[in-house]
């Protein structure tokens, strides 16, 4: 889309006013004097989230055991809650497990591997905790992942080629895992083309959607993958650690679980607690043990702000404040030698804005030291996330404004290179 931007803060504060989502930013903990533009590492924690907690905290003092008559499901009523974000069925997604734990169950589940189809492609930029993952299940059922993954790599070490992915789904694999939005460089992958041609090929495909949901639309009762995992600290900002989501195709439904648990058997039969396993058949058959409850109260909060705003004015302004930034960036910055480098189109970017510099790590410190929370990855991103819930124009406005004096005083150079535990 085409915006008439400014680099004026009369603009900023102009665009904070015809921001339809400028109230929401009321219900999150925004710390006074602190932009935080971290909120796709760790999303803020809202009154919603907060209330969602100690709800349940209640329901436990003051109920005990019997909390489970009324919680039971609620790995599948929030999983219902989140499924609106994705258009997916409502018993297709699950809140369990972590994103990494969900990627063993769903390979464990999925991956059925013959001589002649043994194969998982991967991408080489994904975050890695999926190819620790996948290299694991591989070991686990014989094969040398050296030689039975294969990797499509990158050609610039920056973006996927979706060509290149569709020209490497030959006879022998079996499965595919790919990331929607990529961790570093923010590109968005055309999930509806990648898995329709893998489909054609009759290959299981699975998404991560960590920096995706949330932050992007999607629709996956038009695109019908096989799974998706995904995290919901990040973008649904319900905690540190918060538990995972999971989306399990219908069409899968009768296949045994890979990691199976007594909170995957029948409804009707679980407390009878047989010895023999019979798994519910809709993807609360995933589930493995005790929910943690606690780590999921906050996500019912959040869903239900976002489900209220909805994720079609969510993306709008998502897409208006980066190109905002990109904006700024390229009009102040460039001139220091920064660069954009996330894809400029609105199909192609996510929810972040990658700004790169040589020095970009001793800048994301000068960053913090004037109270601007960025993140880093390596080699030279600094990650800012403008998140539609709750940054406003002004904000990036100021941040910028603060990088601008950062690179022209080159305040930064008095911060050492060397990393630190996390960067
Ligand atoms: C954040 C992230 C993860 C995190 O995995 P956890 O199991 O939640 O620690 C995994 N994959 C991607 C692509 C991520 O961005």
């Amino acid at each position: 889309m085409n915006y008439q931007f400014t680099s004026n803060l009369q603009q900023a504060q102009q665009l904070d006013q015809e921001d339809p989502l400028a109230k929401i930013r009321d219900h999150f903990y925004i710390q006074p004097g602190q932009i935080y533009m971290d909120g796709n590492s760790l999303g803020l924690a809202s009154k919603e989230a907060e209330t969602a907690l100690l709800k349940m905290m209640n329901i436990w003092k003051t109920q005990g055991i019997n909390m489970w008559d009324e919680y039971f499901h609620y790995g599948l009523e929030l999983g219902a809650q989140c499924a609106t974000l994705i258009n997916a069925r409502a018993n297709e997604v699950l809140i369990t497990g972590s994103t990494t734990s969900n990627v063993h169950q769903c390979i464990s589940t999925l991956y059925q591997p013959t001589a002649e189809r043994y194969k998982i492609l991967v991408d080489d930029l994904n975050f890695p905790t999926d190819r620790y993952a996948i290299d694991s299940e591989i070991r686990l059922r014989g094969y040398n992942p050296e030689e039975a993954v294969k990797v499509i790599p990158s050609p610039d070490g920056k973006y996927i080629d979706e060509d290149a992915v569709i020209a490497g789904m030959s006879d022998d694999v079996a499965l595919i895992l790919l990331p929607t939005v990529l961790y570093r460089s923010a590109q968005v992958l055309d999930m509806e083309r990648l898995t329709k041609a893998a489909h054609e090929r009759g290959i299981i495909i699975g998404w991560d959607l960590c920096h995706a949901i949330g932050a992007i639309t999607m629709d996956f009762q038009k695109i019908q993958p096989d799974f998706a995992i995904w995290c919901t600290y990040k973008y649904l900002a319900a905690g540190p650690g918060s538990i995972a989501g999971m989306y399990l195709n219908q069409k899968h439904f009768d296949k045994q679980p890979g990691l199976a648990g007594w909170w995957g058997n029948r409804d009707d039969t679980q407390f009878q607690l047989k010895q023999n396993f019979e798994h519910q058949k809709d993807v609360s058959g995933w589930q493995i043990g005790t929910p943690s409850m606690l780590s999921m109260a906050p996500l019912e909060g959040t869903l239900k702000l976002i489900n209220s705003i909805g994720m079609e004015a969510i993306r709008t302004k998502s897409l208006k404040i980066t190109a905002y930034l990109m904006y700024l960036i390229d009009e102040k910055l460039t001139q220091y030698g920064c660069k954009v480098g996330n894809p400029r189109e609105d199909s192609k970017r996510g929810g972040h804005v990658c700004l790169e510099h040589p020095q970009g790590y001793q800048i994301s410190l000068a960053l913090k030291d004037r109270n601007v929370i960025p993140d880093f990855r390596e080699p030279d991103v600094i990650r800012l996330a403008p998140i539609a819930l709750y940054t406003s124009y002004e904000e990036v406005y100021q941040m910028v404004d603060i990088l601008e004096d950062i690179l022209k005083t080159k305040s930064y150079e008095k911060y050492s290179a060397k990393r630190g535990l996390v960067v």
